[in-house]
């Protein structure tokens, strides 16, 4: 099974001292990344974080996807438990679309200039589905 790959900025990558190996799925390139290959989060899937470097390669790390209860915001509920160990540059996979770009988690339209903010209660305007429904943790939901 392959995990996931999700953008994380790796500016917050915590240092191999650091007590807290985590990192969150907050950032824009995130949000967009996951409603695009439109993965439900799920608390203890297995995720890989990526971000590009300066030269031609990424940076990935693999990590295990958490969900904080106590976030007040759905936005900020999700982090990844980075396993420091798995650090790796790698070839940037080709990519259709530019990481920045949200789409609709139901139906895949470019919310691009379609939405002038983006909360938990956004709806797209195509389909009517919730934008931000892939954070909602589906623990119990086995489909
Ligand atoms: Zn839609």
């Amino acid at each position: 099974m392959s995990a996931p790959r999700v953008y994380a900025d790796f500016n917050d990558l915590p240092g191999p001292t650091d007590s807290d190996q985590r990192m969150r799925l907050s950032y824009w390139g995130s949000l967009c990344d996951l409603a695009r290959q439109r993965i439900r989060l799920r608390d203890g899937m297995p995720i890989t974080v990526y971000d590009s470097s300066d030269g031609d390669e990424d940076m990935e790390v693999d990590g295990i996807a958490r969900y904080n209860v106590s976030a007040a915001d759905i936005r900020f509920a999700w982090y990844v438990e980075i396993e420091p160990a798995t650090f790796r540059r790698v070839a940037p996979p080709m990519r259709e679309l530019a990481s920045t770009i949200l789409t609709c988690f139901h139906c895949g339209v470019h919310l691009d200039g379609l939405l002038t903010s983006v909360d938990a209660s956004t709806r797209c305007p195509r389909c009517g589905g919730g934008v931000l429904d892939f954070l909602h943790s589906s623990e119990g939901d086995l489909a």
